[in-house]
């Protein structure tokens, strides 16, 4: 099974990797795949303006009826708001296009990544008329849930590719999915507000299991589940920080650092970022930035042991280009590597894991040195 997912051009480069990845660390016989370089576009003219008067309209599937006579202030989203919506046809138009230019194949899935928000308000949806074009809005969810948007983003990837299994046809989705959250990828969600008990639990209840069963073999339906769990795991751990107050054991395997006591979370880093990681822990006394070229062997004896094809005049300019003291490279990495630590375990918890200093003072990863293994 082929699943290809594509974006508009206001999603994000960051975000779509970030969704890409989380999808592919789960290995199995469906495959995703990734087009960075295409990106689809709306036409300003082609989307409807509206207007959305209360959040309670907003937390609804389906808004038609909307009444302009009341506005609110809410937390996050102030009411009345104004924004042009896609009607779903000219979303699944995309995959269609994209269909074509590739020769996908007509049983593959492809879904549309867009932040431009659709007509009825959904998170994500198959096309009646082909149920393997999907898409899903990557916007709004900070307004539902407090986690990184690529867990959401993804189990709806997961949920779709489920439903289309398990239902018939589209309409079958509207009408036998469960009006009534229990916690299972077919609830519908009318109210948007009930997504967080879905992915809460992200669970297949045993009446959707068995119908999947006929449809999918037991490794596909076993890759997903395993992503839902895997993805219901990261995402109560970043918004459920107080059960582990204690810090975890962090391993560095290549590219990647694993940290062991927090359900093996995996983040996945650049070379240059992950060679500089490693400098930092090396030397828990700090480095100033300004003296980052005096460690220029170290760095690139750790570039040589991970860098596959590189040739060794290349190795050496990126590593003199990383500890540049006149450029911002070593900066903007530092910066990643904090965000990429925020986004897998909340900011409190990253605090002990990040490069940090004050300006102009030496940088320093303040982890027990105890907890690094080898
Ligand atoms: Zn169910």
């Amino acid at each position: 099974m082929n699943v290809h997912l594509i974006k508009s051009d206001n999603v994000n480069d960051e975000l779509y990797l970030q969704v890409a990845e989380l999808l592919k660390s789960v290995g199995g016989p469906i495959q995703f795949h990734c087009s960075s370089a295409y990106e689809s576009y709306f036409n300003y003219e082609e989307l409807i303006p509206k207007k959305i008067s209360d959040p309670q309209m907003f937390e609804k599937k389906e808004m038609h009826a909307i009444s302009l006579n009341r506005a609110e202030n809410y937390l996050e989203r102030s009411f009345p708001m104004e924004r042009r919506e896609a009607p779903w046809d000219i979303l699944f138009r995309e995959c269609n296009i994209y269909r074509k230019l590739n020769r996908i194949k007509e049983n593959d899935f492809v879904f549309l990544l867009t932040a431009t928000p659709n007509d009825m308000n959904w998170f994500a949806s198959l096309e009646f008329k082909n149920p393997c074009n999907g898409f899903i809005h990557c916007g709004d969810w900070d307004y539902y849930i407090q986690c990184p948007e690529c867990f959401p983003i993804s189990y709806e990837i997961i949920a779709l590719i489920l439903q289309k299994n398990i239902f018939n046809n589209v309409t079958d989705i509207r009408t036998a999915a469960h009006n009534r959250p229990i916690g299972c990828v077919s609830d519908l969600c009318l109210n948007k507000t009930e997504i967080i008990l879905k992915l809460r639990t992200a669970d297949i209840c045993e009446s959707c299991l068995e119908l999947i069963g006929s449809k999918m073999s037991i490794l596909e339906i076993n890759q997903c589940m395993h992503i839902l769990n895997m993805l219901r795991e990261r995402m109560l751990f970043v918004t459920n920080r107080k059960n582990y107050l204690k810090a975890s054991r962090l391993k560095l395997d290549g590219k990647k650092i694993i940290l062991h006591d927090y359900s093996d979370i995996e983040l996945r880093f650049r070379p240059l970022e992950i060679i500089l990681y490693r400098l930092f822990l090396n030397h828990p006394e700090g480095i100033y930035l300004h003296n980052l070229a005096d460690y220029n062997n170290e760095l690139f004896e750790h570039y040589s042991e991970i860098s596959g094809s590189e040739s060794v005049n290349d190795m050496r300019t990126r590593v003199n280009d990383l500890t540049d003291a006149l450029g911002e490279s070593a900066s903007q990495k530092i910066s990643r590597i904090k965000r990429v630590f925020e986004e897998s375990i909340g900011k409190e918890l990253a605090q002990r894991y990040i490069i940090k200093g004050p300006n102009g003072a030496a940088k320093k990863i303040d982890l027990d040195r105890s907890l690094v293994l080898n």
